[in-house]
C-alpha cells in the first residue's frame, strides 16, 4: 500500500513537471488583460439572449430574443455583478417557449457574494421602484458568470490555486470556486482567455455545462477585451453579445438590500381543489398539477419544480387519493419549468407518459449525473419507464378515461399534450391559455396565437369542454372566454 502511494506521487510529480518549467500562463494572461489593476469593470453591448429550457423540441436550439442593450457592471473585490438587459419583442414570439411579452422589456439582475436579486422598473415614470426581488436560485449561475469573464477568470485562477496543463491551442487552466464549482478554461498562445467552462446544478439535466467563448480580442480604450461573447447552456447558445464599450475601474457599488439579506425561502404549499369526483387540482405555486384517481392507481399530470415541491405534490396526491400508487406521470410538454420534478417521479416508480419526440431527452434526463446537488434519483438510480404518445393517447381503467391530444399549429412547443376527461368535460393544459386575472383583462398580444391554437384544436377534435383547467394562473376558464380572448367572437361551444 505504502509503495503504491509513493509511486503514485512520483507519477503525479512527473506529470506536473513540464508545465511547471514554462512561464506561468495565468500570470501572462493577467498581464495581457490588465487584470491586476482592475478593481471594477463595465462592458456594454447588444445581441441576443435565449430562453433556456424552452426549445420547440428537445433537439432544437433555445428560442432567441433580441437584446437591444446589455450592460454588465462588475466589482471584483466584492464579488458583485449587475447585468441590465433591454430585450425587444415584435408582434410574434419566436418558435418555442418563454414568457410572452411585447415591446421592450428591461431586466436588472444582480449578484453579490451568495445573494442574488432582481430589480424592477417603477410602475409609473418617476415613481418609486418596487423592492428588490430575492432570487436565491440564481446566485450560483450569476457568480460563476462574473468569474467566467476573462479578467474574472484569471483573478479567480490566481486566488484558487489553479492547475495548468498543455492543451490544444494553449494551456488549460482548472480550479474550484467556493470548493464546489469546477471552472476550466483555455488561455491561448496570445495570452487571451478563449473559452471557459463551468457546471451548475439544474434539477432536470443535472450538472449542466455552461460554456463561454471569447473572440475578437482588441484594445477598448486601454482594456484588452473580447468583442464577441457567446455563452451556451446544455449545448445551445444562451447569450450572444457583440461588445461596444469597455470601461476600466468605474464606480460599481453594489450592496445587498436588507430584504434580500433576510429573505427566507417561501414555504412549499400544495393546495387541493376537487374538480370532479376523483379529479384534484393541485395548486399553491406558479405551476399546477392534476391528480386523477383510477381504480387501483393515481395518474399525475405535471410535477413541477424543484424536488422539494415535487415531493410535496406527490404527498398531496397520495393524501387526497389514499392507498394507491402513482403509476403514471403525464408530462404536458418538455419545457423545463414543467419538468422540474420528473426525476422525483421516476424515483417514485411512475411510468412517464410523454410525446414521442421527448423519449431520447427523458432517457438522458433519467441518467444524467447530479453530483453538485445530488437528488433522490441519483441515489436510487431507478431506471426510467417511458410510454410514448403520438397525436393521441389514452389512459383508462375501464371506467374512467383520460385522453391526451397533441396540439397542432402550436408555436409554443411541438409536443404539447392537453389532458381531456370526456366524462367530466375537463380540459387541462399549461401555457396555451391562462385565464387572465379578471375576465376583462386582455391577453398579452403575443399570447393570443396560443389561445387561437387551443381554440382551433378543441374545435378540430370536437371536444366537449365545460372547464379549462390551466396549469398556470389563478382560476379556471371556459371555452366562451377562450373564444372571446382568442378573437373568435362569441362562438362559444
Ligand atoms: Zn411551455
Amino acid at each position: 500500500m505504502r509503495k503504491f502511494t509513493i509511486s503514485m506521487a512520483l507519477v503525479l510529480a512527473f506529470a506536473a513537471g513540464p508545465s511547471a518549467q514554462q512561464a506561468d500562463p495565468v500570470k501572462a494572461a493577467a498581464g495581457a488583460l490588465g487584470a491586476g489593476a482592475l478593481k471594477t469593470l463595465q462592458f456594454t453591448g447588444s445581441g441576443a439572449n435565449f430562453s433556456v429550457g424552452q426549445n420547440f423540441t428537445p433537439a432544437e436550439p433555445w428560442p432567441r430574443v433580441a437584446v437591444k442593450s446589455y450592460t454588465a457592471s462588475i466589482n471584483f473585490d466584492t464579488g458583485s455583478l449587475r447585468q441590465e438587459l433591454v430585450r425587444e419583442m415584435g408582434t410574434t414570439m419566436p418558435r418555442g417557449g418563454g414568457a410572452p411579452f411585447t415591446g421592450e422589456q428591461r431586466q436588472i439582475q444582480v449578484v453579490s457574494g451568495n445573494f442574488a436579486w432582481n430589480l424592477g422598473a417603477p410602475a409609473q415614470a418617476g415613481g418609486a421602484p418596487p423592492p428588490a426581488a430575492p432570487q436565491p436560485g440564481n446566485a450560483v449561475e450569476r457568480m460563476l458568470m462574473l468569474w467566467a469573464t476573462p479578467q474574472g477568470f484569471v483573478k479567480a485562477a490566481m486566488a484558487n490555486n489553479a492547475t495548468t496543463r498543455k492543451a490544444k491551442g494553449g494551456t488549460e487552466v482548472s480550479f474550484m470556486v467556493g470548493g464546489r464549482y469546477k471552472m476550466t478554461g483555455i488561455i491561448n498562445t496570445q495570452n487571451d482567455v478563449e473559452r471557459v467552462q463551468t457546471w451548475i446544478d439544474q434539477p432536470i439535466v443535472g450538472d449542466m455545462r455552461v460554456e463561454t467563448a471569447y473572440s475578437g480580442y482588441k484594445d477598448f480604450g486601454g482594456v484588452r477585451f473580447p468583442s464577441r461573447i457567446v455563452q451556451s447552456q446544455d449545448g445551445y447558445p444562451s447569450l450572444d453579445l457583440t461588445i461596444a464599450t469597455v470601461t476600466a475601474n468605474p464606480a460599481v457599488d453594489i450592496s445587498v438590500p436588507d430584504n434580500v439579506r433576510t429573505a427566507q425561502p417561501a414555504p412549499v404549499a400544495v393546495t387541493s381543489q376537487t374538480l370532479a369526483d376523483g379529479v384534484f387540482y393541485l395548486t399553491g405555486g406558479s405551476h399546477h398539477s392534476l391528480a386523477v384517481e383510477m381504480k387501483d392507481h393515481i395518474v399525475l399530470v405535471d410535477v413541477p419544480q424543484p424536488e422539494q415541491r415535487a415531493l410535496a405534490v406527490i404527498a398531496k396526491a397520495k393524501e387526497v387519493i389514499p392507498n394507491k400508487p402513482i403509476r403514471f406521470l403525464v408530462t404536458s410538454h418538455h419545457h423545463w419549468d414543467h419538468l422540474g420534478g420528473i426525476r422525483t417521479a421516476i424515483d417514485e416508480g411512475a411510468t412517464i407518459v410523454t410525446h414521442q419526440t421527448n423519449k431520447a431527452f427523458l432517457e438522458r434526463v433519467a441518467k444524467t449525473p447530479h453530483t453538485i446537488n445530488p437528488d433522490r434519483l441519483s441515489m436510487s438510480k431507478r431506471s426510467v419507464k417511458i410510454q410514448t404518445v403520438g397525436d393521441m393517447g389514452k389512459l383508462t381503467d375501464g371506467t374512467r378515461t383520460i385522453e391526451l391530444h397533441r396540439l397542432t399549429n402550436y408555436e409554443h412547443t411541438g409536443d404539447m399534450l392537453v389532458v381531456y376527461l370526456p366524462k367530466e368535460k375537463i380540459l387541462a393544459e399549461p401555457d396555451a391559455f391562462t385565464p387572465p386575472a379578471t375576465p376583462t383583462t386582455p391577453l398579452v398580444v403575443t399570447a393570443v396565437p396560443y389561445a387561437v391554437a387551443l381554440y382551433d384544436n378543441i374545435k378540430r377534435l370536437n371536444l366537449d369542454v365545460q372547464s379549462i383547467v390551466p396549469l398556470h394562473g389563478a382560476r379556471t376558464g371556459d371555452v366562451a372566454e377562450l373564444a372571446r380572448l382568442a378573437g373568435k367572437g362569441n362562438a362559444g361551444n
